[in-house]
């Protein structure tokens, strides 16, 4: 499978059925798995063996979707989570603990702000936000003797920065940690962090990935690459006996490539239990067989509906990578040359009143808490899933007031465009 095109991979990675096995993944809605002796069990407890016991540790339906996910990324190793929030939190949590200290872009979604700035704090990890536009002297400046991870998003949700990631990469390792890029917006169709140094590499599969607003899920890939043991003093959990697993040490019994993912699965998904339903895998992989079709097409909207925007009268300004007038192009012209996402971000001249009476008379496009769906959706952040922030943080986070999030769907772009035009009329 590794040397096919991702469309192939879409379609048919994870999963080769023997003969009169079924065609389509199977749903294993199993708690538990059956076995003669005790002690052929035993050997699956000490991670002497592979196999499956119980549906919180592994479950067959989600490790052929995450083993899709790890092909699509070029990844080693992946595990599904429950959702997005859950895969940034555990991908976190696997290397840092109290004390430790995380460099993140401060152009991230709101949910994982609130993740790394109040929850993680609460837990004594502590952060230093920086803009996704810092300069190498600026990034080097944020590292500690505790930092342990470097995280940001590929496109960020909703502020449109493009990370630029091999800058990133290059700061994390030279101050021997990972780089965590949260690859939510352009999917691996469109953008592939792993081949441009990151380690780690997550995603709200809520989003394009399922595609069709059906199943709230996560995932982590492990690009296999980040040599824990080289650093074995900043990563004790991974390069030291996990005496909660019968002495383990991840990062000797497993590798570059299977240590990360091991633990990850075998001592955060034992303790914090964030599973993914078996069920919720099955409609992510309907959704993972036709990402690749549907990639370009939320792009060729996205494009479209950004480019009518900026030509508009009542328009302040446009986010969106893809126009040649946008700050990030550049970076996006380089890290996804065939397009990043469907997703726009604008603001109306009249600010966060014109956006609130624009959004009302939306036809096509609803206001919904949601992005990277196949029907179009719109949302103010700043009076929803931003209304935590301060209007400094807002600022920082490039989330003016009035600031309207518009994710394009798979409708035909001209019927899109009508119906933003109708509504900008009556603003
Ligand atoms: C939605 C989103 C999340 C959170 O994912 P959920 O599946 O809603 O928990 C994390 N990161 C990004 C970039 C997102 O868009």
């Amino acid at each position: 499978m590794s040397d096919h095109k991702i469309s192939t991979k879409c379609v048919q990675a994870g999963y080769t059925p023997g003969n009169g096995e079924p065609r389509q993944i199977p749903i294993i809605q199993s708690t538990t798995f059956k076995y003669a002796t005790g002690e052929d069990m035993g050997k699956l407890f000490d991670l002497e063996a592979s196999g499956y016991f119980y549906s919180r540790l592994q479950n067959p339906t989600n490790d052929a979707v995450a083993a899709k996910i790890a092909a699509l990324e070029g990844g080693k190793a992946a595990m599904l989570t429950s959702s997005g929030q859950a895969a940034n939190f555990l991908a976190l949590f696997n290397i840092c603990e109290c004390g430790s200290h995380i460099v993140s872009s401060s152009s991230i979604y709101g949910g994982t702000f609130n993740l790394i700035s109040v929850t993680m704090a609460k837990m004594g990890v502590e952060v230093t936000f920086v803009s996704p536009d810092a300069s190498e002297e600026e990034l080097s400046a944020a590292f500690r003797e505790n930092t342990r991870a470097v995280f940001g998003e590929s496109i960020a949700n909703p502020a449109l920065t493009v990370l630029d990631i091999e800058k990133f990469a290059r700061a994390a390792h030279a101050h021997g940690v990972p780089l965590i890029v949260d690859n939510t917006f352009p999917t691996p169709i469109n953008c592939r962090p792993i081949e441009w140094g990151a380690d780690i590499v997550t995603h709200s599969t809520t989003k394009y990935m399922d595609g069709h607003g059906a199943a709230i899920g996560g995932a982590i890939v492990d690009g296999g690459n980040f040599d824990w043991m080289a650093y074995a003093d900043k990563f004790p959990g991974l390069c030291t006996p996990d005496e909660s697993y019968h002495g383990v040490t991840y990062a000797e019994k497993f590798g570059k490539e299977g240590a990360f993912i091991t633990k990850c699965t075998s001592q955060l998904m034992r303790d914090l239990g964030c599973v993914q339903a078996p069920q919720n895998a099955f409609y992510l992989n309907l959704g993972l067989e036709s990402l690749h079709v549907r990639m370009p097409r939320h792009v060729e909207n996205g494009q479209a509906v950004a480019e009518f925007l900026e030509g508009h009268p009542k328009v302040a300004f446009v986010n969106y990578p893809g126009l040649p007038s946008d700050k990030y192009h550049a970076l996006a012209m380089k890290y996804m040359p065939k397009g990043g996402c469907g997703v726009v971000s604008f603001e109306l001249k009249g600010g966060r009143e014109a956006a609130e009476r624009f959004m009302k008379k939306l036809k096509l496009a609803a206001i919904e808490t949601h992005v990277a769906d196949a029907r179009t959706c719109c949302l103010n952040p700043a009076s929803t899933t931003h209304r935590q922030m301060t209007e400094q943080q807002l600022k920082e986070a490039g989330v003016p007031a009035g600031l309207v999030r518009i994710s394009c769907g798979l409708e035909d772009k001209e019927d899109l465009i009508a119906d933003l035009a109708q509504a900008l009329e009556a603003v």
